[in-house]
């Protein structure tokens, strides 16, 4: 039993005073967090100004400070006078923007200090009226409705969803399972609701807990398993890509934005473009569909799961493998198995980067030199051996755990990843998300529960 942080999402049915309400909330989640970034941006720059006639330092502006609690305070004493209407939605879309802006200035200050991972990030900009359109609630009235094809939203109220709760509904009904925020967002034509849910999960062991299978993901075929079983590349992309060459060539002939001349694009342009993005998520969904059913399969049978560590990121700058493997979703499939894994206690091991999975003889162990791509039948030069270059390559894996956990205890040993769902949620759910600071004790209480299980 592990307690996680899970999301639950749903499409919606709303009616059509329903899309309105839904629209105002996420505008005005926009309308403070522009309002909010506005402040900050010129208070900044007046500083700036103020410190080129070498004015000292106490003498200056006071700085505005930009976390949510502040960012929230300054609103509400501000919010009579900037948005007299904004009673007309619930404070927790302003709350939501702000608390959103507070990530953004967070995030770009730790970015430009160096405190934070990844890839650097620019300073926060304004939203326009088409970008990701959101808004979450973590107070008031959400939640399920009892007949489980509603969900309740504050000053919303009822919303059909498209589909039954009922997943949802059957853990919140027997008390493992706890509502912390509803997002709702509108994506490629449709409104959906995601619950962030604190759930305790008891996932079935899997069936053979003794046994290592080895994954060699690619782009021919999906995924090669040691067990000799192909997973066949569902190849979603490449199937939608003929109406994808149709929609953006109708687009191409249709009146399309353009910045240097100020030129707006015609509803028809826009039409088109909302087709493109439908047909890109019918395919993302279908792709993610078979990821799930793939790595929830490999959890369900497996003890030990060996995967390589693929550079994605790096393999996605070979211009003539991006699309393909961008296709395959290589990077989602390991992430899956991942938090699947230590949701079920399956042992993940990694393979070093270097390990020459596809150039050692999974016979003999004599490593090939060289080994091209286009070879697609391995054939060992030392013993006769002769098979598919992918089986080889997971052979290879699977024997790896074998060979450096031989003892039965290092079978049951946890493997904690970077990307472990349990840890990094957590820390999140403090404080920083909802823009709250953290309810004192409750964060402690909760990480020794996840510990515990
Ligand atoms: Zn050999």
């Amino acid at each position: 039993m592990v307690t996680v942080i899970q999301a639950y999402r749903f499409a919606l049915d709303p009616t059509a005073g329903q899309q309105v309400a839904l629209r105002s909330h996420c505008g005005a989640q926009r309308y403070a967090f522009n309002w909010g970034l506005a402040r900050i941006k010129a208070n900044l720059s007046q500083r700036a100004a103020e410190k080129t006639y070498d004015l000292p330092d106490d003498q200056l502006t006071p700085s505005l400070s930009w976390s949510a609690y502040n960012l929230r305070k300054d609103w509400n004493q501000a919010k009579n006078i900037v948005a007299a209407w904004w009673g007309e939605n619930s404070k927790e879309a302003y709350s939501s923007g702000l608390a959103n802006l507070a990530t953004a200035l967070g995030n770009w200050a730790g970015s430009t200090k160096g405190t934070r991972k990844g890839s650097r990030l620019g300073f926060p900009r304004f939203k326009g009226r088409r970008s990701g359109v959101s808004c979450r609630f973590t107070t008031g009235a959400f939640g399920l409705a009892d007949d489980r094809r509603y969900v309740k939203l504050p000053r919303i109220g009822l919303v059909r969803t498209h589909e039954s709760t009922r997943k949802l509904a059957r853990h919140v009904e027997r008390g493992t399972a706890r509502i912390r925020s509803a997002t709702v967002s509108y994506r490629a034509g449709r409104w959906f609701v995601s619950f962030s849910v604190e759930i305790t999960r008891s996932d079935p062991a899997p069936a053979r807990p003794r046994n290592a299978v080895g994954v060699d993901v690619g782009v021919k075929s999906l995924a090669v398993l040691s067990s000799g079983e192909t997973i066949p590349n569902p190849r979603h992309l490449e199937t939608a890509l003929r109406e994808l060459r149709r929609l953006q060539r109708q687009a191409a002939r249709r009146v399309s934005p353009d910045r240097r001349t100020q030129r707006r694009p015609s509803a028809r342009w826009r039409r088109t473009q909302a087709r493109v993005a439908r047909l890109h998520t019918a395919v993302a969904n279908a792709r993610r569909d078979c990821l799930h059913k793939l790595s929830t399969r490999l959890v369900r049978t497996h003890g030990t799961i060996v995967v390589e560590d693929l550079n994605v990121a790096g393999m996605m700058r070979n211009r003539r493998l991006a699309r393909h493997i961008a296709g395959v979703g290589m990077a989602e499939l390991r992430r899956q198995i991942e938090y699947k894994a230590q949701w079920a206690g399956v042992h993940v091991h990694v393979a070093d980067r270097w390990y020459p999975s596809s150039k050692t003889c999974s016979g003999c162990g004599v490593v090939k030199a060289k080994l091209r791509l286009s070879e697609r039948t391995f054939r060992c030069d030392e013993c006769d051996l002769v098979c598919d270059r992918d089986l080889n390559a997971a052979r290879n894996l699977a024997a790896l755990v074998h060979r450096e956990t031989s003892s039965p205890s290092c079978g049951a040993t946890q493997n904690e990843p970077a990307g472990n769902p349990r840890k990094t949620r957590a820390t999140r759910a403090t404080g920083t998300a909802t823009g709250r600071p953290a309810p004192t004790g409750t964060g402690q209480r909760r990480r020794r529960k996840a510990t515990a299980a």
